[in-house]
């Protein structure tokens, strides 16, 4: 068989257009990288598709689950689990080498990679009640089914976490329930990070990482203009562990949250409300509904005139249809992409400026660092000290970017330049590229 070199020719499709890869492309440009070496730089090294036979309820449900390894010339393979119905291997792959720019601008020692495990849960759960396999609430389903997905997962891919080649840890649709399993199945604290607490191993403060910097990014955009959190409003896309722990930390620093949508719906109330109120509703139910104040939709929160919109839930959200109609004057970036690049030129005409994904929502990956390297003999840290050192890593990120930043250049594109040199000085000295 003759072997390509395009992984095209095995997905049995072309890569579409990315955003980090176009960023990526203009980076190299910018910094007199050759179009070879972005090439290289861009392109993932392994990729695992793998069928998954899940005994879920009684019934064998067959799923399909990808891994992409995509750069480790700076450390172990590092991303998160996204298990939701949409995701395909060129998402898993873009967000993959998201991750490898993300640890690179946080020099921190880890690489980047990704999973995806595509199942429609409502869907599946519809067909079980059908079926009278399952008779209580979605949420319940959910809880047992994914439990049942992730053990079949780590059965698969035991030999790839126990070899801590390529370490998961939580992304939408996973959580600390999901982690655990993976531990259970490799027994090895350093094969995973975002264990849940008194896991062996575990780090304070892991849950509430990603929010927390996606908070401190925002703060410290506030000072750098001067103004009093107390002075400003935020709208929040998703309420998982990002926005909701953004919201949390938000409410408590004085900014007021106006606006929050969600899969469930949305709720809107211009005098801020009251997080602590609604965190303590939505875990009782589930979901917005109910709440006492009024609804809001996607595209009235996209809408809202807030200082901060912080989109943290899935990707592209924000496209060259609706990027005309944003409110905000700062995107804050909690999902991974959820701004696409076309949308990127129509908001910086516009004047709205976007803190991006690469350093807004690195809180998570920062802390899992920390997560493994205590678990591989590192000291020991308590909640406070975890959030002190994502305080430190993002201070270091902006200054790192600063410079750049000075020189004209968007916050976002400071961040790929700063993490392309970063992974293209250490492929080089690895001898992974030709001088
Ligand atoms: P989560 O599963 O905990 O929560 C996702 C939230 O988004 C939920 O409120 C859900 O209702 C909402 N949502 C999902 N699909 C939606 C859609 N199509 N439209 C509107 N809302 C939708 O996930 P999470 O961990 O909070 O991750 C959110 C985003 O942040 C993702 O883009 C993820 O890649 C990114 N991220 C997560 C982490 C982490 O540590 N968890 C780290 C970095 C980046």
């Amino acid at each position: 068989m003759k072997l390509g070199n395009r992984l095209e020719e095995y997905v049995g499709s072309k890569e579409p257009q990315t955003r980090s890869g176009m960023l990526l492309l203009e980076s190299a440009k910018r910094l007199r990288i050759s179009p070879e070496d972005v090439a290289e730089v861009i392109k993932p090294y392994t990729v695992y598709i793998q069928r998954l036979p899940v005994p879920i309820m009684g019934k064998v449900v067959n799923l399909i689950s990808g891994i992409v390894l995509h750069n480790r010339a700076r450390g172990p393979y590092k991303g998160g689990i996204r298990i939701a119905k949409d995701v395909d291997i060129w998402e898993t792959t873009e967000l993959a080498r998201l991750m490898t720019l993300k640890t690179a601008l946080a020099d921190i020692g880890l690489g980047g990679g990704k999973s995806g495990i595509s199942v429609d849960l409502r869907a599946l759960y519809a067909a079980m009640v059908k079926e009278k396999r399952f008779g209580a609430d979605f949420r319940e389903f959910s809880r047992i089914a994914k439990a049942d997905i992730i053990i079949e997962f780590a059965d698969h891919f035991r030999w790839l976490f126990s070899q801590r080649h390529y370490i998961p840890a939580p992304d939408m649709g996973s959580g600390e329930e999901e982690m655990v399993r993976i531990y259970n199945a490799t027994l090895d604290p350093a094969s995973v990070t975002g264990k849940p607490d008194g896991v062996e191993g575990w780090l304070p403060g892991r849950t509430e990482a990603t929010g927390y910097g996606v908070w401190y990014a925002a703060i410290k955009d506030m000072e750098r203009r001067g103004r009093a959190p107390e002075q400003c409003t935020a709208a929040i896309q998703g309420f998982g562990k990002v926005g909701m722990y953004a919201a949390q930390f938000l409410y408590q620093s004085g900014v007021r949250v106006i606006g929050i949508t969600d899969l469930t719906g949305g709720v809107y109330d211009p005098e801020g409300l009251d997080i602590t109120d609604l965190t303590k509703h939505y875990a009782s139910k589930g979901a917005f509904k109910g709440y006492k104040t009024r609804n809001l939709t996607h595209q009235r929160l996209f809408r809202l005139k807030a200082d901060y919109l912080i989109p943290a839930a899935t990707g592209h959200v924000i496209d060259s249809k609706n990027a005309g109609e944003i409110g905000a004057k700062v995107i804050v970036e909690g999902a991974n992409m959820p701004v696409t690049y076309d949308a990127m030129q129509i908001l910086i005409q516009k004047g709205v400026e976007i803190i991006p994904d690469v350093y807004a929502n690195a809180g998570g990956v920062i802390a899992s660092n920390i997560e493994y390297r205590q678990a591989v003999g590192g000291d020991t840290f308590t909640r406070e000290m975890t959030f002190s050192h994502i305080r430190e890593r993002f201070d270091s990120m902006y200054e790192a970017m600063l410079p750049l930043i000075k020189k004209g250049r968007t916050m976002s594109e400071a961040g790929i330049d700063t993490a392309l040199l970063r992974v293209h000085r250490t492929m080089l000295e690895r001898g992974q590229l030709s001088r």
